[in-house]
């Protein structure tokens, strides 16, 4: 037997017992007459004590022991003279009267310690060496737990997980799609799933009414941190259902979680707010509610003074910072120059401090009275010791850019608390999307989102007013999951098209395997997919999503632990009849 216990098990309970260890050596010191060594595994670190005056040869191969040497260690539990606390099993060591060395360890490229000197990029390639320590660890522990705790919680309510191939046909979520050549049919291609979208749907065609999947998701697009070329969803769909029986299952699903990973209970149910009203009030279709800074549209209050950065502009609206009153010239100075930034592209802020003393003091006093000043602190709602920044331009720019000012002032202001969860639903997507480049609508979800019934009317007329039945759960300003009610009418699966531009020969050879099955029955359906990996590093407090995965790729989509993506043989190519000719790039 290699051993009796884990690294992790041993208390003071166990005192006088014989027991043998398995693990790495995390670290070794010799102190005069005695060797200690940290012996770790997943469950946790042992101490192992050796004496050199009971036993010279066995302390003296103690000594010996490398960094990350995995070793066997027999010998009695006792209580320590010098404790610590600070670990479960640290009123406790072992006595060793045999040790074996069970397979040594080249010295490890980095420390395996919390603070390590190891960068990303050698964390990477040793990904391996990374995952022992500690908070990677944890990491992929917190997301087994969430994995097993949506699998039960989804049972328990009737879903059946059913797995979906991973060699399809494009699915069109918007972005570009990882290809696999066929051997057997030379020049063909598979791709990988954007998403099972259509895979679930055929399932709804098929009477698996509640069907759900972890499933890995395939997007060939450019990566940031909380994006990875291959991800997980968690991956749902339900028929004779209508959008809000989709919004109270998924809620379920969302407090479960919260409950039992965070121990976090929501009582009230989550807020609901249309996607206009995010956008008009928040500048975001995923706002931050962990605080408030709602917009004010202050366009027609202010214009008309000779103010020319007013007058001129499409949009002027403000945000009222909370006791703010006392900045500087300095922290002003700073806030004009982060929405001057060309990512958020504003022309500059215009400023008004409510002083505790009730004076009204603005950077645009020279074109408005006390009285004027006045107007805009009553319809900003602000109190005295409030400082109003006010943002000017062509309307959607704008709005973005104050979403920006607002969130720069929520993490200056500390709203954005990493144990403060608030969750809401925004509601009611637009369906269509105006690509200005190919001068064509886009689905904004994707083409299989059912149009509000009230709006089908417009879908000729005008398809940019067309509002989808289309939903997303967002999470202190993060989109953790998102999904829409279907549509499972032949014919308006065939106008959705129609105003995408497919011709019907186009949407026959896409997805006529779709529309086919609709030919046969189709429910009324909706779903929703999850972020299994935001979702997780959202439990876990962190932005990246990297940690979360024990083999993530860098952000050139590169495993550089495989070495990978690489070249294949001249045999493969071959096989597949593939030549490769690599344009060359300037
Ligand atoms: N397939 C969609 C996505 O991956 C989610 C859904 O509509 O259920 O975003």
């Amino acid at each position: 037997m290699y051993r009796t216990h884990t690294c992790g098990e041993l208390g003071l309970k166990d005192s006088g017992k014989e027991v043998t260890l398995c693990g790495w050596v995390q670290r070794s010191r010799d102190l005069g007459g005695m060797t200690f060594v940290d012996l770790r595994d997943r469950y946790g670190i042992t101490q192992l004590v050796f004496n050199m005056e009971t036993d010279k040869e066995l302390c003296g191969q103690a000594r010996k022991l490398g960094r990350e040497f995995v070793v066997q260690a027999k010998g009695k539990v006792r209580e320590r003279s010098n404790k610590n606390l600070k670990i479960p099993t640290g009123e406790i060591e072992i006595e060793v009267t045999e040790l074996n060395i069970i397979n040594r360890s080249e010295l490890p490229p980095f420390t395996i310690e919390e603070e390590t000197d190891g960068g990303e990029e050698l964390r990477m390639k040793y990904r391996y060496l990374d995952l022992r320590r500690n908070s990677v660890k944890n990491n992929i522990i917190l997301r087994h737990r969430v994995a097993q705790e949506v699998r039960k919680y989804m049972d328990s309510i009737g879903f059946i997980e059913i797995e979906t191939p991973a060699l399809i046909k494009s699915t069109p979520e918007g972005a570009r799609d990882f290809v696999v050549p066929s051997r057997m049919q030379p020049g063909t291609f598979y791709a990988l799933p954007q998403s099972p979208q259509t895979l679930k749907q055929l399932l709804m065609v098929a009477g698996f009414d509640k069907y759900f999947q972890l499933v890995k998701c395939f997007r060939d697009e450019d990566l940031r941190a909380d994006r990875q070329p291959e991800f997980s969803q968690i991956d749902c769909e339900m028929s004779f259902v209508q959008r809000d029986d989709i919004l109270d299952t998924f809620e379920g699903l969302a407090k479960y979680l919260f409950k039992q990973i965070k121990g976090v209970e929501f009582t009230e149910p989550f807020r609901r707010i249309t996607y206009s009203e995010a956008m008009e009030n928040y500048g975001s279709d995923k706002p931050d509610f962990r605080f408030g800074m709602k917009f004010q549209d202050l366009t027609t209050l202010v214009k008309g003074n000779g103010f020319q950065v007013f007058d001129g502009a499409e949009y002027i609206g403000g945000i009222c910072a909370e006791g703010c009153s006392e900045y500087s010239r300095k922290q002003l100075d700073e806030l004009t120059e982060f929405v001057k930034r060309p990512q958020i592209g504003a022309k500059g802020m215009v400023y008004l401090k409510c002083g505790t003393d009730g004076t009204l003091k603005s950077s645009a006093d020279k074109f408005y009275s006390q009285e004027d000043l006045g107007k805009w602190a009553a319809a900003m709602d602000a109190k005295k010791g409030d400082l109003i920044l006010i943002l000017a331009g062509e309307k959607n720019k704008t709005l973005t850019a104050l979403s920006e000012l607002r969130l720069e002032m929520g993490n200056r202001l500390g709203l954005r608390k990493k144990n403060t969860f608030v969750p809401l639903w925004v509601v009611d997507f637009p369906l269509l999307e105006w690509d200005e480049e190919e001068k064509r609508f886009f689905a904004m979800h994707h083409p299989f989102t059912s149009p509000k019934p009230e709006d089908l009317h417009l879908m000729e007329k005008d398809p940019g007013k067309v509002r989808a039945n289309a939903y997303d759960l967002v999470i202190n300003g993060v989109e953790i999951g998102g999904g829409s009610v279907r549509i499972h009418d032949a014919s308006v699966q065939q106008l959705m098209f129609k105003v995408l531009g497919f011709t019907e020969d186009e949407a026959n050879a896409q997805f006529g395997f779709l529309l086919n099955a609709f030919k046969y029955g189709a429910p009324p359906h909706g779903g929703i997919a999850f972020g299994f990996d935001r979702w997780v590093a959202m439990f876990g407090g962190q932005d990246s999503i990297r940690d979360f995965i024990a083999f993530p790729k860098n952000n050139s989509g590169r495993d550089v632990m495989l070495d990978t993506p690489a070249q294949i043989s001249e045999k493969q190519l071959n096989e597949l009849q593939i030549k490769v000719d690599l344009k060359k790039q300037d």
